[in-house]
């Protein structure tokens, strides 16, 4: 075996596999451009802390479970007044997911509650935060199959791994009285523990109707409005925008 293919072994049986994938290269951009030993010591290391860093993000995008990619940039304070960007970017030292304060967007169908929780949540991931993202549909129904499988607990314990998980139209749907339960059950379980994004179109003032003013609805949202940064969008739908509807 040549000695570079010995070394890389070496390398790779440390666990430093972007290294060893790469260390014929990285020796000849270090000669070709005169590295010193100690340059050459430290390009290695980066090398593979930068692989491995992308690697763990790209990871973690893929775990976010995103129903699309919507950019935070991309948004058009313009068009939606209701909201600042100087509140959104106030957001973006994540002090809210370090302290477990949730964030609730509250607004009409198409005002763009989906796309900035998406985008809060793709910067939080690439500041090194796991994020989740469901719809409060698919949330209930993984609730209900961990909670007819006995595994409840161990379903919602898997889901506080995230530090931040992002909770889509809430409130849509009336919800049945085991859903409600089982909510309760992951609500208490991330308050105080996780930071949570909500969006709804109930005003919390409705939100006795939509829980059927059961007596779980009341801690349920008094959990979530503890310690939550609550944000009222309104205006026209961004979807209508450029149809053909008058
Ligand atoms: P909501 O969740 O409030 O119903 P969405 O976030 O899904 O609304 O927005 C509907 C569509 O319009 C999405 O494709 C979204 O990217 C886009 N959109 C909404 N508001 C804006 C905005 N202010 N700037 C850019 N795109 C927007
Ligand atoms: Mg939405």
């Amino acid at each position: 075996m040549a000695l570079i293919e010995a070394t890389a072994q070496k390398y790779h049986n440390l666990r430093f596999n972007n290294i060893a994938k790469s260390l014929a290269l990285l020796i000849k951009q270090a000669e070709d451009n005169d590295l010193s030993y100690l340059q050459f010591a430290d390009i290695l290391v980066e090398h593979e802390l930068n692989l491995r860093n992308n690697n763990r993000l790209r990871l973690n995008l893929r775990r976010a479970n995103f129903s699309q990619i919507k950019r935070l940039d991309e948004f058009d304070y313009s068009f939606q007044t209701t909201i600042t960007k100087k509140q959104i970017n106030s957001l973006m030292d994540f002090s809210f997911i370090d302290n477990r304060e949730n964030i609730i967007f509250i607004g009409p169908p198409g005002v763009g509650k989906t796309h900035l929780s998406i985008g809060i949540a793709g910067k939080a991931i690439d500041a090194g935060y796991k994020a989740f993202f469901c719809s409060s549909l698919e949330l209930l129904e993984i609730l209900e199959l961990a909670e007819i499988k006995g595994n409840l607990k161990q379903q919602i314990n898997s889901l506080a791994k995230f530090d931040l998980l992002i909770i889509d139209e809430l409130g849509y749907l009336p919800m049945k009285k085991q859903h409600m339960y089982n909510l309760f059950q992951f609500i208490n379980t991330m308050y105080e523990m996780r930071s949570l994004i909500i969006t709804t179109n109930k005003d919390f003032t409705n939100w006795g109707d939509f829980f059927c003013g059961d007596n779980v609805a009341v801690p349920i949202v008094d959990r979530i409005i503890h310690h939550a940064k609550i944000f009222m969008l309104g205006g026209e739908s961004y979807r209508l925008k450029n149809s053909n509807c008058v």
